[in-house]
């Protein structure tokens, strides 16, 4: 029954025609009025999950969320969806805070928005005993945790705010970060009542996931924005040096990029932002400082210049690809340099010597990721603890990848042998040296020139032989040791190798170019000319996937339009004669 009416909304308010993986268990379960944890990464649809109960409880659902910038966002997502939502938070004037208040307590509204600091805000608490508060959303519930990236001290105060309330709302905590640490603080700090947990969809089968090794990158990035013209993404380097240094060598290319971090000044960074959200800068060139709390869904690539910290920091960054479910490229551009790099700057904010260990083996995971030739979509949802996982998901460049696998057996027994003899005692750089025959006072010092295995693969540069160390530590015939300096071990696979029982294959990765279609291009242009007309993002007015599926469709009436995915009533009355007029144009 309940079900039944959450679908309806989800038809006729957000013009969706099915939820997506977990959002039906999410509701149904907020709707039994159980407190409830849903833990589903970025761009999974979160917001519907405790959009729809508030439509369906009655009074006032109360959401809590760390981002001014986001909330507005979603509130003006809402209004033109025609649901009455506010927010209120310290952008707006005395008087405009006086009246929504006002209109709060009148019942105006069915999702109030505030950050947390608002709880214990003067008149706050006030109207929220006299409101009628039947859900409480916690957005970005792991703010309230210590061990998180971005705790928020002021998460600590809902907490006491839901125990004064005069009775007890349904409390629904979403998060995108699921660690055991996190997910207990979660449910202690925020004071749930037996919750329900729900881990899901962290699959995201629109993204087509690739690492490149051994590019150039920046001839690469060249490439790809060519081809891909027109299209928005975001490229993520790891300094603020390196985005100033790329966005100006791609602007002297004559490309339209943005860039954005924290060390530019504040009014260029948002006019950048605003302008990338409007479709006006296609292609962003950031910092990780860009990016939270921007639901801009037509985000159709996201390449890393080079290596990110860790897996949860690169699913986060790589998944504002593609938030529309249309398909998103996530390019991971690899050199080992990075893993330096990356270790250096662990070293300059991270002071513990626990934590900084910790830190460097989840740097390992990203380098095991960066060299695997497993299926990347199985590597990255088994990190995050999906069971299950289907071995070849298809759509990943190891997956793809055409050319065909060699057989490497011979030079992983080299290695390894090599290894064994230096007695898993030095790093890759040494182990590479000695295999390539390389002549230096180290090497003679430590009578490594007298190895049987000195200077057994003398026709690869020590690059390549670095490469490939890399390679046998991520599929397990290497180990590297945790810390700073790695050394490298024999892995669980080396014995199997040198004994002859086991071959070693690999494989090398290949990239895809896809192209577009002429009424798309036209629908796209419609949007961008409504989207400033109207003053909004254009992915607001509609999606990618919606434009996408009109160009399949072909809808003729407003009866048709209305069944393509992401046209509710409200956007139909608004923009649908223009849309149809251009498809009807189209098919004459
Ligand atoms: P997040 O989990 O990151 O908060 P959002 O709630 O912002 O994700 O949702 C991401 C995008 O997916 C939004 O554009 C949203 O409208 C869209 N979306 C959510 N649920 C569905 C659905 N069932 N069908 C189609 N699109 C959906
Ligand atoms: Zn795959």
């Amino acid at each position: 029954m309940m079900l039944a009416a959450a679908q309806t909304i989800l038809q006729r308010v957000f013009g969706y025609p099915s939820f997506r993986g977990g959002q039906l268990k999410v509701i149904e379960s907020l709707m039994t009025r159980a407190d409830t944890v849903a833990i589903m990464p970025t761009g999974a649809g979160k917001s519907l999950c405790y959009q729809i109960p508030a439509l369906l409880f009655d009074g006032v659902t109360l959401v809590i969320s760390p981002l001014i910038a986001l909330m507005k966002d979603q509130v003006d997502a809402l209004g033109e969806n025609g649901v009455p939502a506010t927010f209120i938070n310290s952008s707006l004037t005395a008087a405009e805070l006086r009246r929504r208040l006002h209109d709060t307590a009148q019942g105006r509204y069915k999702l109030v928005y505030v950050a947390p600091e608002r709880l214990t805000a003067a008149g706050f608490p006030e109207l929220a005993a006299k409101i009628k508060i039947s859900f409480l959303a916690v957005d970005e519930a792991h703010c309230v945790s210590q061990w998180g990236h971005d705790f928020r001290p002021s998460y600590r105060k809902i907490a006491p705010f839901i125990n004064a309330l005069p009775y007890r709302p349904v409390v629904g905590a979403f998060t995108a970060t699921a660690t055991p640490e996190i997910k207990q603080d979660i449910i202690k700090l925020l004071g749930l009542v037996e919750p329900q947990v729900f881990v899901t969809g962290f699959d995201r089968h629109n993204l087509y996931f690739s690492v490149l090794r051994g590019e150039n990158k920046l001839e690469f990035v060249l490439d790809y924005l060519r081809a891909n013209k027109g299209k928005s993404g975001i490229i993520y380097a790891a300094t603020r040096k390196d985005v100033d240094m790329l966005a100006k060598k791609l602007q002297q290319y004559g490309l339209a990029v943005g860039k954005y971090h924290a060390g530019m000044p504040k009014v260029e960074r948002l006019e950048n932002q605003e302008a990338f959200l409007r479709d006006d800068l296609p292609v962003m060139v950031a910092t990780n400082a860009f990016g939270m709390g921007i639901d801009k869904s037509n985000v159709r690539f996201v390449i890393h210049y080079s290596m990110p910290k860790n897996i949860e920091a690169y699913y986060q960054e790589a998944g504002r690809a593609g938030r529309d479910g249309e398909p998103g490229e996530c390019i991971l551009l690899y050199h080992p340099q990075d893993v330096i790099l990356q270790k250096y700057l662990i070293e300059q904010t991270v002071y513990s010597p626990r934590r900084r260990l910790h830190e460097f083996s989840k740097l390992q995971v990203v380098a095991d990721y960066c060299h695997t030739s497993r299926c990347l979509r199985q590597t990255l949802l088994e990190y995050f603890g999906e069971v299950d996982v289907p071995a070849h998901c298809g759509s990943c460049s190891n997956c793809n990848d055409d050319r065909k696998a060699v057989d490497v057996t011979l030079e992983a027994q080299k290695v390894i042998s090599c290894v064994y003899r230096m007695r898993e005692r030095y790093g890759a750089n040494l182990v590479a040296q000695v295999l390539k025959g390389a002549d230096n006072k180290k090497i003679r010092e430590l009578k490594l020139d007298r190895l049987s295995t000195y200077g057994l693969l003398p026709k690869q540069t020590i690059q390549e032989l670095r490469d490939f160390i890399g390679f046998l530590a991520a599929e397990g015939y290497l180990r590297l040791t945790e810390g700073k300096y790695p050394i490298v071990k024999l892995g669980v696979k080396a014995a199997a190798v040198l004994k002859g029982q086991q071959q070693v294959w690999r494989k090398v990765q290949v990239q895809k170019v896809v192209v577009e279609d002429d009424l798309l291009a036209q629908l796209r242009r419609l949007r961008k000319e409504i989207a400033d007309r109207e003053n909004i993002p254009p992915y607001r007015v509609f999606s990618d996937a919606t434009l996408r599926e009109m160009c399949e469709k072909r809808p003729a009436d407003h009866a048709a339009l209305l069944k393509v995915s992401g046209v509710g009533e409200v956007k139909l009355k608004k923009y649908g004669a223009e849309f149809l007029q251009v498809i009807n144009a189209a098919a004459n």
